[in-house]
């Protein structure tokens, strides 16, 4: 009689433990479920993402100007569109292996360069890098005497500083051609009188294609090549 209830009770034992184990493992499964379904859910009443717009770059059919070709998405795509306009040294009688590399260097306070310096004597001519139009002709305290051209797809700007005299002329709006005669290599602005030269930037413009502002891009390696 005992042995049996012994059995009886280990068997009870048994399922009880059984039915627990069970019992267990379905609360977890069911909780996993319950989990995974609220995150679901929760994911479901997410606001929709808003559409950003400013990032964007405008389609080239953009109603903001004369139609132009595609504008690069990005910014190693529009080096590369630069690398294919095959630029030329913009100081007349000056080789590749004469450039400097100063785009890095540090100028006034806490600001860089973000441009090449040629080193030329005063009155060298200084000749337009790629065809393009002339965005601006304007005279600053830094820069002296500048000329700001933008490239015929009106994705860069070219900017010719500290010039002596510009080419007899020269004006606004006007379309120039690559190596046409811009200027004269000078020290006016903020160059030493004794180191006439022609500081050089290329920037990539804003979709607005304000003169005035961009995205500095090293000229050296488009040059030096
Ligand atoms: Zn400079």
């Amino acid at each position: 009689m005992r042995r049996i209830d012994r059995r009886r009770v280990e068997r009870l034992r048994r399922r009880v433990i059984n039915f627990g184990l069970s019992f267990a493992l379905g609360a977890l499964v069911a909780t996993l479920l319950t989990n995974r379904l609220q995150t679901a859910s929760a994911r479901l009443s997410e606001p929709a993402p808003v559409a950003t717009t400013g990032t964007a770059e405008p389609s080239a059919a953009s109603p903001r100007g004369p139609a132009i070709e595609a504008r690069p998405s990005s910014m190693s795509d529009a080096i590369g569109a630069l690398a294919r306009r095959n630029l030329l040294i913009p100081v007349a009688g000056v080789g590749p292996n004469r450039l400097v590399d100063t785009f890095n260097d540090a100028r006034a306070v806490g600001r860089r360069h973000d441009a090449i310096d040629i080193m030329a004597p005063r009155g060298t001519e200084v000749r337009a890098a790629d065809a393009g139009t002339i965005a601006k002709l304007f005279t600053s305290d830094a820069g002296g005497l500048t000329v700001y051209e933008f490239d015929p797809t009106q994705t860069f700007s070219y900017y010719y500083a500290h010039l002596d005299r510009y080419a007899p002329g020269l004006a606004e709006h006007e379309t120039v051609k690559r190596g046409q005669l811009l200027g004269y290599v000078g020290s006016t602005g903020n160059a030493s009188e004794d180191a006439p030269h022609l500081h050089f930037a290329i920037a990539r413009l804003g979709t607005e294609r304000a003169w005035w502002k961009g995205d500095p891009i090293n000229p050296y390696p488009l040059l030096a090549k």
